[in-house]
């Protein structure tokens, strides 16, 4: 750990969530499911019809996400997507996760 507070620069998995922010409607799904706190309350101003709308969008704090994948899945707006993956291979991934899981609980 002390090894890597020292360096300059702390290099990130690729495969970190980025959220659209042009589609996400601030439903708060992915701040509350993330177990890392990744998904921050944030806003977009955008002109429409010559008009300023100011609306709640999320945002990934890169520093924080780990990439499991969770917020992706639950989004309801498919609004999320995790470099480096395809919505099938993050469902895959978590698919993956809950098998072992359940074969853990019953035993094997
Ligand atoms: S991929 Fe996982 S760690 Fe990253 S923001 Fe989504 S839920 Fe949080
Ligand atoms: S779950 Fe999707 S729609 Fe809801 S706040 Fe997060 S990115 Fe936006």
């Amino acid at each position: 750990m002390l090894g890597l507070l020292s360096k300059e620069v702390i290099t990130r998995e690729p495969t970190v969530a980025v959220v659209d922010p042009f589609i996400c409607t601030g439903c708060w799904n992915c701040v509350n499911v993330c177990p890392f706190g990744a998904p921050e309350k944030s806003e977009i101003t955008m002109t429409i019809d010559r008009q300023k709308v100011t609306r709640p969008v999320s945002k990934i704090n890169e520093a924080k996400c780990e990439g499991c994948g969770l917020c992706v899945a639950t989004c309801p707006g498919n609004c999320i997507d995790q470099r480096g993956f395809s919505d099938d291979q993050v469902f895959a991934e978590i698919g993956g996760y809950l098998e072992r899981v359940r074969a853990a609980r019953n035993g094997g």
